[in-house]
């Protein structure tokens, strides 16, 4: 076979649980001292980090990152580098928007490579958005590093396409997190209804019922499919589908955790025949 040496050393370094080997790949970017590099390190799976991602871990000296970057992925830092963690320790934020901002730009202007990580995509749900205005403003120069968004990447380990032909030709990303709070919601839930066939929202699990509620009133029906999908592509991944009507009982009486993906619509169905991820 052609690609018989491939395999085996693909065999040898699994089996080694060997570092990542040399990245040979002219063209990926040297980390300059003083620079900021906000990096999105996908939704668990150290295997779905891109070339870039890898060429910064190997690089940083500084990591500022947040909860849901797996261990798995912060073992790749090197050794010499310092680690920060800004994300939430018993659902309190420990640190601020704007003493994450801060410290970013203070180990930058200290000559450091400063890699900012965060799960999934930075721009997406992330505030990477936010962190790369506030370097604008001081003048810290940065690049940023896509990466797999859970919407996506974490779907697709359930089996689950976010379009399918014959399906939806439209998906919707939104986030949960506000919904039913009370205050004038942020999203016209009956507008989403109408027009997305497929819905896929991030910070939910705790907001379902709400918008299950929202969008059986605008229409959606009480049997429509629903996939739970939680610790998406890490070893802990579980996937649970349902409908509609049943969501958040089924988040009750099975007590799923965040963080979780929650797909509403037709496709959610296929993680039936296209469920491939068997995790460890
Ligand atoms: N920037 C991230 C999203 C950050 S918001 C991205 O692009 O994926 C945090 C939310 O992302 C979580 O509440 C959850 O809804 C989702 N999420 C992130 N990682 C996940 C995972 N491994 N499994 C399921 N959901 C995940």
């Amino acid at each position: 076979m052609e690609d018989e040496p491939l395999k085996q050393e693909i065999i040898r370094l699994a089996a080694a649980n060997a570092p990542l080997p040399e990245l040979e790949l002219s063209g990926l970017p040297v980390f300059q001292p003083g620079w900021v590099w906000l990096v999105g390190a996908g939704p668990g799976d150290p295997g779905l980090l891109t070339l870039h991602a890898v060429n910064a871990l190997k690089q940083a000296d500084k990591v500022v990152y947040d909860a849901l970057v797996s261990e798995d992925i912060l073992s790749l830092v090197r050794p010499e580098a310092e680690t920060f963690y800004a994300g939430k320790r018993g659902g309190k934020p420990s640190w601020q928007q704007k003493d994450i901002t801060d410290r970013l730009i203070e180990l930058a202007r200290d000559g450091h490579r400063v890699l900012r990580l965060k799960g999934g995509d930075p721009f997406v749900f992330g505030r990477g958005g936010e962190e790369a205005q506030a370097l604008v403003a001081q003048n810290v120069p940065f690049r940023i590093i896509p990466g797999i968004s859970a919407g996506i990447g974490g779907l697709a380990y359930a089996g689950i396409p976010v379009t399918h032909r014959e399906v939806n030709h439209a998906v919707t990303f939104v986030t949960g997190h506000l919904a039913g709070k009370g205050a004038p919601e942020l999203l016209d839930w009956a507008a989403i209804a109408k027009a997305s066939p497929v819905i896929v929202i991030y910070m939910a699990m705790s907001r379902i019922e709400a918008i299950a509620s929202q969008l059986l009133a605008a229409g959606r029906a009480v049997d429509e499919p629903v996939a739970i999908v939680t610790h998406a592509t890490t070893p802990h991944q579980c996937v649970v589908t349902t409908t509609l009507a049943e969501a958040a009982q089924a988040v009750k009486q099975q007590g799923l955790e965040p963080p979780s993906i929650i797909v509403i619509g037709a496709v959610a169905d296929l993680h039936a025949t296209l469920g491939w991820f068997q995790p460890s």
